[in-house]
């Protein structure tokens, strides 16, 4: 479960002269419960790649598939985290973490009770009444993970999720990652341009280059974790 096939993906945005190729001819698979990072310089087509496997964007040409069947738009397959975290700022931290359960009609005591496991992964126990604006970055980012996490996607992509975090606690967040990921055994597709993170972080690194004409995916480095 959870895995992705990239077929001969490519990603136009504009018209004639304005015409950009953000993803040129990509394919590659990712295997259920893999953690895979995507590195790459600013611009290369990271968050591209990301959104289309998101269903955000469409695809000029190829597919993605999610378990065989290709996708048509966003699903509740698939969970995607922000680097800005993009939380509600009007709603409480539990609130926010149960936004996606009331959206998917869960009955309020499953929601409630699905929350909180969620909320105590992210070591929030004890923050479910406090708004947004209360909570320090790092905090933030974990309640965007519970909110993500609760309704249970196969697959979790990340958008350079620590990227506004300072050392200290990009480095604490990972850990807890790490620790979720091995307990949830979901697919993670993990974007950044940090190399280090994403060798910490991941079981297969594939790089991206921005050189127009280049194959996008250059290079696949395999990480034994045994
Ligand atoms: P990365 O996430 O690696 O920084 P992006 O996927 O954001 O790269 O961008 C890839 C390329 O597509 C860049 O050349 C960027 O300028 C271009 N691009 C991204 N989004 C748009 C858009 N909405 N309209 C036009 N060009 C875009
Ligand atoms: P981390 O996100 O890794 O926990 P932080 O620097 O965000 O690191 O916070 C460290 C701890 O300090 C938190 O777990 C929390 O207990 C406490 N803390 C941070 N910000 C606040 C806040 N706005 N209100 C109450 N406690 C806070």
């Amino acid at each position: 479960d959870g895995n992705v096939t990239i077929s001969n993906l490519e990603k136009f945005y504009g018209e004639g002269a304005e015409r950009t190729k953000a993803i040129e001819d990509l394919s590659f698979e990712i295997d259920g419960g893999e953690f895979v990072s995507v590195v790459g310089p600013s611009g290369c087509g990271k968050s591209t790649l990301l959104y289309l496997i998101a269903g955000f964007l469409d695809a000029s040409t190829g597919t993605i598939s999610v378990d065989g069947t290709p996708i048509d738009g966003p699903g509740t397959d698939r969970g995607v985290v922000f680097q800005d975290y993009a939380l509600f700022p009007w709603r409480t931290v539990f609130e926010n973490v149960t936004y996606g359960l009331e959206e998917g009609g869960v009955p309020k005591d499953e929601r409630q009770a699905t929350a909180q496991r969620y909320i105590d992964m992210v070591d929030l126990d004890g923050f479910e009444d406090k708004y947004p604006k209360e909570l320090s970055g790092g905090m933030k980012q974990r309640v965007a993970l519970a909110r993500t996490l609760a309704y249970e996607p196969k697959i979790l992509l990340m958008d350079e999720p620590f990227g506004a975090l300072d050392q200290p606690l990009r480095e604490s967040l990972q850990d807890q990652l790490i620790d979720i990921w091995g307990d949830l055994e979901k697919t993670v597709v993990f974007i950044t341009h940090d190399v280090e993170e994403a060798v910490y972080l991941s079981e297969r690194v594939m790089i991206m280059t921005r050189h127009p004409g280049t194959k996008k995916m250059v290079t696949e480095v395999d990480l034994d974790r045994s």
